[in-house]
């Protein structure tokens, strides 16, 4: 019997695509991605890849020709697809954003009514307006959406947004905040038993290499009278492992933090006695 795969869509090339590609070597799957290259086999997991202009990845997810695919909520919820939010994967953060010219006294979003807007997400704008009761006219456009202002092609844009250095290159100022975007994982509705448990599978992956991207590994050295002290300073998974040193009197600890209070523990382990703290990236994390 011919073991059944399942069909995963990537962005080609593009913001998303390295991540993509990052997350499924993080989750032990090996493949080879030549440039220019539409499909890859999987060495040691049931997976096909398909590599695809991201626009069109929420269409091949619901039509069936991919199971899976990685794409941005903005581009899903622009193209309104029948498909499946499986897991949210913390990469390729972005905003849809309204942003008018430096000039345009902006107060409220009611001083769009009756402006031209440009930009390449017209239904999710549609229904930002709509939901507003505020009346627009919204031109379509595929791309460098920033410069249609100042060549008269629109009063404001919506785009997307990361840092805002593009905006303010081009004059404007963003204004509103459309919809926060990230990359998700998404499905088609309907995956038979086999298929679904290829993707729970991965998704179990998936979990753990999301998990030790939020955690850092902790080792440090701590003198016996200080230990107590310590440990209190260290939020672990369970309680941290402590084990005596060569050296009398000391005790090496190990434990788990969280990424964004990492830096103030250390610093606090630091002022309590601590020595010789290493802190270790993880690559998977199962709890
Ligand atoms: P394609 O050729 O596949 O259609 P594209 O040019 O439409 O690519 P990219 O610019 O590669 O798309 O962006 C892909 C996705 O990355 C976006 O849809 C969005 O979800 C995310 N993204 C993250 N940060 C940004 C940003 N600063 N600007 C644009 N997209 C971003
Ligand atoms: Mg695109």
């Amino acid at each position: 019997m011919k073991t059944e795969k399942l069909k995963i869509a990537l962005q080609k090339s593009g913001r998303l695509s390295e991540e993509s590609m990052n997350l499924l070597k993080r989750c032990g799957i090996r493949f080879t991605n030549g440039l220019g290259k539409l499909r890859a086999e999987t060495e040691n997991f049931p997976l096909e890849i398909f590599f695809l202009r991201d626009d069109d990845i929420p269409e091949y997810v619901s039509d069936g020709v991919a199971d899976i695919g990685v794409v941005g909520e903005n581009v899903l919820a622009e193209t309104e697809k029948a498909v499946r939010t499986v897991e949210k994967l913390s990469f390729g953060r972005c905003r849809l954003s309204l942003a008018v010219p430096k000039n345009f006294d902006y107060r409220s979003v009611k001083d769009f009514e009756g402006k031209r807007i440009a930009t390449s997400y017209p239904n999710i704008l549609r229904r930002f307006f709509a939901a507003n009761d505020i009346g627009v006219e919204i031109h379509s456009i595929s791309g460098s959406v920033e410069i249609a202002p100042s060549i008269g092609l629109a009063d404001a844009v919506c785009d997307l947004v990361s840092s805002g250095s593009t905006l303010f290159s081009n004059g404007l100022r963003e204004v509103e905040t459309v919809m926060n975007s990230e990359a998700v994982l998404v499905s088609r509705p309907n995956l038979d038993a086999g298929l679904q448990k290829l993707l729970d599978k991965l998704l179990f992956r998936i979990k753990a290499v999301k998990a030790a991207r939020r955690n850092k590994y902790i080792l440090l050295n701590a003198p016996n009278e200080k230990l107590s002290e310590i440990i209190n300073l260290i939020p672990g998974m369970k309680s941290p492992t402590v084990m005596p040193l060569a050296e009398t009197g000391w005790s090496s600890v190990h434990s788990v933090i969280n990424e964004s209070d990492f830096w103030e523990i250390v610093e606090n382990l630091k002022n309590a006695g601590a020595e010789g703290i290493l802190v270790l990236s993880i690559d998977q994390m199962i709890n």
